[in-house]
């Protein structure tokens, strides 16, 4: 074990015991023995108009994570390894602050639920051990966040909340003064990458309900931190860099997709405690700037695997499209450090389109039929992995 994992560990170990205290939750450790977990109730209480909990009675102990949405305001929990035999949609699940509970089943095997709110909350989950009354049960209380006042919207914020609105942050690599990787015909790397960008841009603005933003959309040079701090800004909901591989041997060939690795994701949670004052919108919309840097930093990094996760799920969903219109280097997604993945609460992945060292490929590359298949690969990937799920 390293001594980041170790250090994890530890704080994780210390903050088990607060976990109440925590927005997100710790996941439970050695959980599940062999078969599902039975979720078998579900009972909603208020109080005072502005306290809203809500239990779910299980059959066994269970590993769960949660976190918060906006735009509609809603909380998601997934509850690992369970099976649903209580109904959830009931008029008594509604409060002032609950608007009602949906939910789906997820990877085959995890319940997701997804709690719909009338206005912002903070939530607070924790698990409570069987007493001699009950059993297992999971806990979510949530209390409308009384410390920022409803800001006034402007009509586009409106529209937004009326119809949610799914954003595709779509990233050229490269650009301007940087041409990123050159083929043997000469063709660049970040002409290519526009150019897919582009198509990508008009089918997924064509398709109802998506919309895309572009980080260039011109031949310009744009730094790493600034691509992500373009997308956050147009409230993205996924992030995608396009690129181009090259490699000395020229017969190296084939798409490849990449997430974030954790190692990655630790030294980048570092430079956003960092500078945590101005990060108020950070995970969800649950401020760290007044929690103490070592519960900033385990909230960072759950919310920042729940991200890997989702962008390692969205990743294959691409993956599998790009290995029908092309050949594949690496079938399944391959995780590093880049840059512009570490945005701590948008799934994002970088695809390398195709080896441009490889005169086969520069071929297919420069070729609009052939940019047009490959944006609509990755549209495919991206739809594919909307559909299953539930947010
Ligand atoms: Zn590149």
């Amino acid at each position: 074990m390293d001594t980041v994992t170790a250090t994890r560990r530890f704080f994780l170990k210390q903050l088990a015991s607060l976990s109440a205290m925590l927005t997100l939750s710790i996941p439970a450790k050695n959980v599940l023995a062999k078969g599902k977990t039975a979720l078998t109730d579900v009972r909603v209480s208020e109080s005072n108009n502005d306290h809203t909990r809500v239990v779910f009675d299980l059959s066994n102990e269970i590993d769960h994570s949660i976190f918060t949405l906006a735009s509609p305001n809603r909380i998601v929990i997934d509850l690992k390894g369970v099976r649903k035999s209580a109904a959830l949609v009931s008029d008594e699940n509604k409060t002032k602050l609950l608007k009602g509970i949906r939910s789906a089943v997820r990877k085959n095997n995890d319940l997701r639920i997804v709690l719909d709110l009338n206005s912002k909350v903070r939530p607070r989950s924790f698990i409570l051990q069987p007493d001699k009354q009950l059993g297992h049960r999971l806990v979510v209380d949530m209390h409308a966040t009384s410390l920022s006042p409803t800001p006034i919207k402007t009509s586009q914020q409106q529209r937004r909340q009326k119809k949610k609105e799914f954003v595709i942050a779509i990233d050229p690599g490269h650009g301007g003064k940087d041409p990123g990787a050159v083929g043997r015909k000469g063709t660049l790397e970040k002409d290519i990458t526009l150019a897919v960008a582009k198509k990508l841009k008009v089918m997924i603005n064509r398709t109802a309900g998506y919309r895309c933003v572009l980080t260039r959309d011109t031949d310009r040079f744009v730094v790493l931190r600034n691509r992500v701090k373009a997308a956050r800004k147009h409230q993205a909901d996924l992030f995608v860099s396009l690129h181009a591989d090259a490699f000395k041997s020229p017969k190296v060939e084939g798409a490849s997709v990449y997430a974030l690795s954790l190692n990655g994701a630790s030294s980048e949670a570092a430079r956003w405690i960092a500078h945590k004052e101005n990060s108020s919108d950070l995970i969800g919309g649950i401020s760290l700037d007044d929690k103490d840097d070592l519960i900033a930093s385990v909230l960072l990094d759950l919310s920042q695997t729940a991200t890997i996760q989702d962008s390692l799920e969205l990743g294959s969903d691409v993956l599998k499209h790009l290995g029908k219109v092309g050949k594949l280097n690496k079938k399944s997604v391959q995780q590093a450090g880049f840059a512009v993945l570490k945005a701590p609460d948008m799934p994002s992945i970088l695809i390398e389109t195709a080896f441009i060292s490889n005169p086969k490929e520069e071929r297919r590359l420069k070729s609009p039929k052939h940019q047009h298949k490959i944006a609509k690969a990755i549209l495919a990937g991206i739809k594919n992995h909307m559909k299953n799920q539930l947010v």
